[in-house]
């Protein structure tokens, strides 16, 4: 492992154990006004990013995405051997039992987390639920959306009407600490619902990024599920539609590029110009054959080919801007929907849609099972 990686998974060791903040707000601010010296940033905290990449928008490139990289959550939580699940960590096997069929409904609890004087990191209740409208939008690829031109991976999100107690609840938590903000302090100790049974997502400073998972639900066998710390983490201005930082991260698809991560996904870059062919593209790379490689990174829209074929930049796990994503492949939506039975069964509630997306009307949820 390189001096660089070894930097990279001490840092986000120390994410992990949250003692210290791995980036300061000034680091994120400063990205967010362009003024950051390329290079300054503090190193990704998963070592995935490419050095050669060159974003068109300057101070951007140490911001996309925080999830650490493979070979770094390896070292992090060990290498699962003998799982048996189709979408493990190390093989992909999307066959069509995995199409989309009954629908899941997954319970969210957003936890706004805002400085001290609860001035910085403010988020409406407004535009938490077009978070949550985007979620669906993307994962449905409901149509005369942006996610149309996607796969309908029948998996829908809403945000939690009953919390841990048992209490009516609009699934929205804040909480004004300036520690939490700079996303440090274990803040999950403290703020999570049973992750077992619901998506916990953080708005806050996100360590200097736009948003980061701290691992993959296969990772290690699955031991990371439902601990404390398994959350999804978002750039507090970088959330909802038309979110406050403006474009080109402002159409909640960060949110729907870590929930992909949080639901089984590598990025498509991962492994570089890996295979394309079957049956080896399906245990290296990204694990999946339907997305082509790609050598690093694709930020802007620009089309582009680094590995032969076209870079798949309208995919939501590449680094494209927000508008260019808009699709997840079959074959990623059916990693997905292998990874809800085999990694996160806790998750489905057996509710489904009444009314399409709207999220903020919870009269519009029925209590059937499909
Ligand atoms: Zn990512």
């Amino acid at each position: 492992m390189s001096n660089r990686k070894l930097c990279s998974l001490a840092l986000f060791a120390l994410m992990l154990t949250a003692l210290l903040a791995p980036a300061s707000a000034a680091s994120a601010a400063d990205s967010k006004n362009g003024t950051e010296a390329p290079g300054s940033s503090i190193e990704p905290a998963g070592g995935g990013w490419q050095d050669s990449t060159t974003p068109p928008f300057p101070g951007e490139q140490h911001l996309r995405c925080g999830t650490p990289s493979r070979e770094v959550r390896e070292a992090l939580y060990g290498i699962a051997t003998g799982d048996p699940s189709d979408c493990s960590a190390n093989l992909t096997n999307p066959t069509p039992e995995y199409d989309p069929g009954p629908t899941y409904t997954i319970d969210v609890v957003v936890h706004i987390l805002m400085n001290d004087a609860c001035t910085q990191g403010v988020i409406s209740d407004e535009l938490v639920e077009s978070q949550i409208d985007i979620l669906n939008e993307d994962f449905l690829a409901l149509p005369g959306t942006n996610g149309s031109n996607g796969t309908d991976s029948a998996i829908q999100f809403r945000l939690a009407t009953v919390d841990p107690d048992g209490d009516p609840t609009a699934g929205i938590t804040r909480d004004c600490n300036t520690t939490w903000f700079d996303d440090s302090g274990a803040y999950w100790n403290s703020l999570a619902w049973d992750p077992n049974r619901y998506l916990n997502i953080y708005t806050n400073l996100a360590s200097g990024f736009l948003g980061y998972v701290p691992f993959l639900p296969a990772d290690g066998g699955g031991g990371q599920v439902g601990q404390p710390h398994d959350r999804v983490v978002i750039l507090w201005d970088a959330f909802g539609r038309d979110a406050p930082r403006g474009p080109p991260y402002d159409q909640g698809r960060t949110a729907t590029h870590e929930v992909g991560h949080y639901l089984g996904l590598e990025h498509t870059f991962s492994g570089g110009c890996a295979s394309e062919t079957p049956p080896t593209c399906y245990s290296t790379g990204d694990l999946i054959c339907d997305t082509n490689s790609e050598s690093v990174p694709h930020f802007g829209c620009s089309p582009s080919s680094t590995c032969g074929s076209e870079d798949p930049i309208d995919n939501y796990m590449d680094y494209t801007d927000d508008l260019c994503m808009e699709k997840f492949t079959l074959e990623q939506s059916r990693r997905h929907r292998c990874t809800l039975p085999n990694y996160r069964s806790g998750l489905d509630t057996g509710v489904i849609f009444t009314d399409g997306f709207e999220s903020g009307d919870t009269t519009a949820w029925s209590t059937s099972v499909p």
